[in-house]
Order: structure tokens, then sequence, then C-alpha cells
């Protein structure tokens, strides 16, 4: 993962959003603003909606601040550092030790880089002219807070003097940087430079051969920087799958890298992490995780670009920028069928000789997934394989996974809708998610390995929960909410059956009813589907709960115990009382559904005592499939009559 990343700075450097090494994005919340005479002018406070963001000198800071323990960041600190304010909280002897090492590299900064703006700060804080600077900038903070204090008091019930020295002490962690005629000095080259090369004097601990790039070089003793995923900062203190096994907890010794080798992989993935580049996605949030264990970020990127117009092959139309977002993104969206044919162009596209770029064995397509684990990054997957492979997968993976949802529409369902059914609670919106589901269905779906029986496993346990279809099935206008996650989800594990036959045997089809199926398992399931709507129909359409919410689990495991009773009561109770009905379209239906009873019956013959795992999936997709083509007719008649009706 180390070598890809390192591989993939050369590409991404150029790019606007590329940080420079241990450089963070930050929006400084003051700004000192310096003219050719010496004079400043104190500029802010900003916020987000009023400043963008800039590259700001980046550290790791911990422990307690001493002599030999003082971290300022260029430029860029705040008004403990900076000037030397002391807003409570901390003793003042601290405050004056943190000013003192701000100075000392201000003065390092300058004599090293030889930069005269540099100097200019360095006079300005050193000279006479600090002490009004200091004074404008506390009283510039006192009119705006008591001007804040005042605003809320009158909105709450706080005396403003209370509230003013609350917002006193809490604007230590605001972020003072320089400027000159409006050009900041933390974009000068020479002090992005100076930055990266002070850092490293203080991380190297040795010189000896990087397990990276092979040279002689100076090794560092810790990773720098932090990397944000899902706004937590995590420092970065393992690299190795085997952080996944340990929960990122216990620091896994790293084999020896150098600094150049360290820092340009923490930029490159801070890079990728960046939204705006369009190079990972959250594929369970923490809006829907119930721990942090459970939240993953996906990050995706091809070795080297490849130029292909979104528009000449269709990509545009389901919003895809370029190749690399296609691959990375067509998993975690639930395209229409029709985006098959535009794969098909791509593919015919990347093998003709005139292609702008030649795909050669060694254009990789990556994909990570990742996570933030008590503020520690924790790696869980990387998958690395060429394009042309990927092509050919992500294709399997929208024939395997594409199934009729809950009313009977054909679609492609996301990975993420996938991740989320396998970690489903019904009745909660948080799920409890199992990362290794998560990165067993990515690695099949780009690598085409079978997923496992853990997997199986976990689709049809959750798909036996009554709640499921208790809910899915409800008609209480209070549940709308939690019955449209229920049919979604039902969907996904729907998916995640079928897939797994799909991979495990070779099987093509499966998308929707297959009524000339002859598997024993797969007519089960469609038997009971059948016994569930006579059992419906029969009623009068108001049972609160249906046979397949109480009968689903033992139908599936022990055929013959649960279907003998179930049988008889359809033909001997419902199907009778339904013939009997002055419905004809009731008694049509009773008519329809003893023949089709038969038809099932006959062709399964002995009942099984019980059923595998194996035969468990198709049972549950013979279900599945029969009550979504239930649904399906009953749409296509509807939608006859109403066609009738304008006419
Ligand atoms: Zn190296």
């Amino acid at each position: 993962m180390f070598k890809a990343l390192v591989q993939a700075y050369a590409r991404f450097k150029g790019d606007e959003l590329f940080l420079p090494t241990a450089h963070k994005w930050r929006v400084p919340t003051w700004v000192i603003e310096l003219d050719e005479n010496n004079r400043y002018f104190i500029k802010g406070p900003y916020g987000r909606e009023d400043h963008a963001p800039l590259p700001a000198p980046d550290r790791q800071r911990s422990g307690k601040v001493a002599g030999g323990n003082l971290k300022p960041k260029l430029l860029f600190d705040d008004p403990r550092y900076t000037l030397g304010l002391n807003f409570g909280g901390d003793k003042n002897s601290e405050v004056d030790l943190m000013h003192t090492g701000y100075l000392n590299l201000i003065s390092s900064a300058a004599d090293s880089t030889k930069e005269p703006l540099l100097a200019k700060v360095a006079y300005l804080l050193q000279s006479s002219l600090v002490n009004e600077l200091k004074r404008d900038f506390i009283s510039k903070r006192k009119t705006e807070l008591e001007a804040r204090a005042k605003e809320r008091s009158r909105r709450g019930r706080k005396g403003w003097e209370v509230i003013f020295s609350e917002l006193w002490g809490e604007s230590k962690g605001e972020l003072i940087t320089f400027s000159f005629k409006g050009a900041y000095l933390v974009r000068l080259p020479a002090v992005q430079r100076f930055w990266a090369e002070h850092l490293k004097d203080e991380l190297v601990i040795a010189r000896s051969q990087c397990s990276i790039c092979g040279e002689e070089n100076d090794i560092v003793r810790l990773i720098p920087g932090e990397v944000t995923i899902q706004g937590q900062n995590c420092q970065i203190t393992s690299f190795n799958e085997r952080a996944f096994d340990s929960f990122g907890k216990r620091q896994t010794p790293n084999a020896s890298i150098c600094f150049e080798c360290a820092t340009k992989a923490v930029d490159t993935l801070r890079y990728l992490l960046n939204p705006r580049s369009r190079h990972s996605y959250n594929v369970v949030g923490d809006k829907d995780a119930t721990s942090s264990l459970g939240r993953i970020t996906a990050i995706f990127w091809i070795s080297q670009s490849i130029k292909v117009e979104p528009s000449e092959l269709n990509m545009s139309d389901f919003n895809f920028d370029t190749l690399e977002d296609f691959l990375g993104r067509i998993t975690a969206s639930e395209p229409p069928p029709a985006i098959r044919a535009t794969l098909e162009t791509i593919k015919r596209s990347l093998k003709a000789p005139y292609k702008p770029t030649p795909l050669t064995a060694q254009t990789d397509f990556h994909l990570m997934l990742v996570a933030a684990n008590n503020r520690r990054f924790v790696l869980r997957d990387h998958i690395s394989q060429p394009v042309s492979l990927i092509l050919e997968q992500v294709e399997r993976w929208l024939q395997a996974s594409e199934i009729v949802d809950y009313f009977g529409h054909q679609r492609v369902p996301s990975l993420i809708t996938l991740t989320k059914a396998l970690a489903y609670r019904p009745g909660s919106r948080k799920h409890n998610l199992n990362p290794t589901h998560a990165r067993t269905l990515y690695r099949t779906a780009y690598t085409g390995t079978s997923p496992s029986y853990g997997v199986l496993a976990k689709a049809l346990s959750n798909f036996k929960n009554p709640k499921l279809f208790e809910l899915a099935d409800s008609h209480d206008g209070k549940l709308s909410e939690s019955r449209q996650t229920a049919q979604l989800m039902l969907w996904g594990l729907a998916s995640v059956i079928k897939l797994w036959i799909a991979y495990r045997k070779g099987e093509k089809g499966m998308e929707q009813l297959e009524e000339r199926r002859g598997s024993v398992p797969y007519l089960l399931g469609r038997l009971l589907a059948w016994l569930e709507r006579i059992q419906w129909e029969a009623s009068g359409r108001t049972l609160e709960r249906t046979i397949a919410q109480t009968h689903f689990g033992i139908a599936s495991y022990a055929p013959a115990l649960a279907f003998g009773q179930l049988l008889k009561s359809a033909t001997i109770a419902h199907l009778p009382k339904l013939k009997k009905s002055h419905d004809n379209k009731q008694a049509g239906f009773a008519v329809n559904a003893e023949k089709e009873l038969g038809r099932i019956a006959s062709s399964i013959g002995k009942l099984p005592k019980t059923l595998t795992l194996e035969e468990q999936a198709e049972f549950a997709l013979g279900f599945y499939h029969q009550r979504a083509d239930f649904r399906a007719k009953t749409r296509e008649r509807k939608e006859a009559e109403a066609e009738v009706g304008h006419e």
C-alpha cells in the first residue's frame, strides 16, 4: 500500500488541491497584513464562510510544553504561540515558552531561506512594535467578542459578561497567519520547503536503506502528519494491513521508511481523502454506523491518468467524470441497466489502437478501505489490479448483483446498500457493521473472489428476521421511513444471496422469477410465497402477521416439518373459502392458485427434512422472486386497468 501511494504521488502532486509536505488545509481566524513601511493591519475574524482554506504548516503536537518539547507551527499558530497572549487556561510561564519557540522558528526560517518577508515578520514580532500589535489585537478581539456576547445575551438568559468570559477563554485556539500586500507568506515555496526540512530534522533517526525506494536514506522514527477521515483527525501509526487485526491499538512495527517516501505517501493520502479531489466516498458514515469501527471510507485511483472523454463513452449520462471516477464509483451507485452498454463501449474503446493513452499492464486501479479508530488510521484493505481486469470484474459484478427490487423492478443495488443490508437491524436507523463483510464484498466486486460462507450466513440470518418482513410489508403510515428502509435492505440481502450463488457456482440469470427452475429448495421458497398469498387473500387482506413472518425461518431450514401443516390449512381451509367467495376475482385467484400449488408441489416431490446453507439460499431467492413477481403482476394489472379507465 505504501509503495502504491508513493508511486501515485508523481501523478497527483501538480494538482491545485495537492498540499505541500507536512501542510494541512486550514482557515485562518486572523490575518496580519504587512506593508513596505512596516505597518500592519489586523484582518478578521474569519470563518469557513468568508475565507478560503490555506496550506497551513502542520505537525504533531502532544505532551506538556517544556524547553525540550516546543512545537510551534510556522506562520500559522494560535495567539499564545504567535503573540505570547494568554487567554486563560495556561500558565504564563508556559505561554512565554510557546512564544519564544515561535520566534526562534521564524528567525531560523528567515536565516535559512533568506526570504525578506520572513525577516519582516521577525522584525515586527521582536521590535517594540509588538506591544502595540498585541494591544490592537486584544482590543479588536474584545470589541468583536463584546458585540457577539451582547447579541447572544439578547436571545438567551445569560448576562453578556458571562458569555463574554466564556468566549474569551475559547479564543486561544484561533489561528493567526501573515500576508504581505494580499499574498500569504505560507504560500511562498521557500517557506514550504523550509517547513518540510525543519520537520525532517526532528523525525529522522538514522541513515539506512529505505524499504520503499531502496535508497540509502534518512529513516524516520514515525510517520509525519495526520489524515482526516470522516471528520476525525487520525495519526498514521502503521500502513500495515495487520493494523486491522489489532484494531489499530497496537503499534505495529513498520519497516524502515525514509522521510521522502513517508511524506509522499501521507501527502498523497491526504489529497485522495480530500472530498474535493473526488477520490473517496463514505461506504458507511457516522450517521449510519453504531460504532466508529463500523465506519468505512473507500479511496480509489488509477496509477496513471487515462484520458477518456466521458461524453464520448456516455459515462456522463450517469454522472461519471472520468474513467477513474467510473471505476471507483460504479459499485457505489445504483445504475440503471443501460450502464452495461456503456461498459462495453469503454472496454472496446480502450482496446482500440487510436486510444490516447495506451493501457499497459502496469496501469493499475487501486481501491483502499480505511477507517478511523480512536484517532488512529486503520487500513482495512487494499485492492490493486490492472484496469483491464477491473473492467471485466465490474461487469461480472453488475451482472451478479442485479435483481428485482421489492416491487419487481430489475436493478443493481450499490455496494453501499449491500454493506448496510448485512449490518441491518430492523427498526434501527444505525447499522451494526462487521468490517470484514464490507471487505469481502469489495474483494468480490473488484477481484472476482467468491464471497465467503460468512457473508451468506449473515445475509440469510438477516433475511430470516421476522421483523424485516413485518416492516417491509407494513401498511402503517407512521412507519413509512422504516418501511422504505426495510424494503431496500430486503432487496440488498436478496442481492447478496444471489451474487453468492453466481460467484460460487458460476450461475447466470436469477435476476427475477424463473418459473422453469427445477431446484427443489427454490421451488419450496416459491411454494411458501404462494401459501402466504393464499392465506392473505383468504383473510380478506387483513392479517396482522403473515405465515412468512411466522414460518419463514423454520420452513427454510426444516421444510418437511413446516410445510405439512401449512399445505393442509391452504387446501382444507383457505382455498375452499376463497372459491366460495362471491367476488369473482377471489374465486378466480383460488382456481389459479390451486393449479400453481399443484404444479410446484409435484415438481418438489417428497419434502426434504432439512436444507443446507446453500439450499437455504435457493429457498430465500425462490420466496423473494415469487413475492416480487406478485407485486409486479399486480402493478401491471393496475396500470392496465388505469389505461382502460382513461379510454
Ligand atoms: Zn524511500
